[in-house]
């Protein structure tokens, strides 16, 4: 019989494995280790358009607050809003997020946002769920 751990930033509940807290987003240890497992599957497919923005973008805005630094929650919602607002690709929201930050310069103090009252309904777990190639991508959409 699994314990389950809830985490503090998107809500998963995941079987605990008294991992650490994540260090640079309010998640468990728990789905801070499924979100590197995303990432690695992403960074395997060598996706030009750079899909993973979305996920750099949709964690950061789901586990902001605690530890995160400011810069990270300003970042979060900026890229979504790019992406599903204005249909920017995620290679083209990488490119706002620099453009943005070398305009703010370095040592720039970012306001510290609220986190959303509510982390969405498509977490890093419901991701992980789908088919890895066009059934994560389409989740990940
Ligand atoms: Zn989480």
């Amino acid at each position: 019989m699994y314990r389950f751990v809830k985490c503090p930033g998107c809500g998963a509940e995941l079987p605990d494995r008294h991992l650490p807290v994540s260090d640079r987003y309010l998640a468990s240890g728990e789905c801070w280790e499924l979100y590197g497992e995303l990432t690695a599957n992403n960074m395997e497919e060598m996706d030009p358009f750079f899909h993973h923005q979305l996920c750099v973008d949709a964690h950061g805005a789901q586990h902001s607050g605690g530890p995160v630094k400011p810069i990270t929650t300003v970042f979060a919602p900026v890229g979504l809003y790019l992406a599903v607002e204005r249909g920017f690709y995620g290679r083209q929201v990488q490119i706002a997020h620099m453009k943005l930050a070398k305009k703010a310069g370095k040592g720039a103090e970012w306001p510290r946002l609220e986190p959303p009252e509510r982390p969405g309904d498509i977490a890093v777990l419901d991701v992980m769920k789908g088919e890895p190639g066009s059934g994560r991508k389409e989740m990940i959409q």
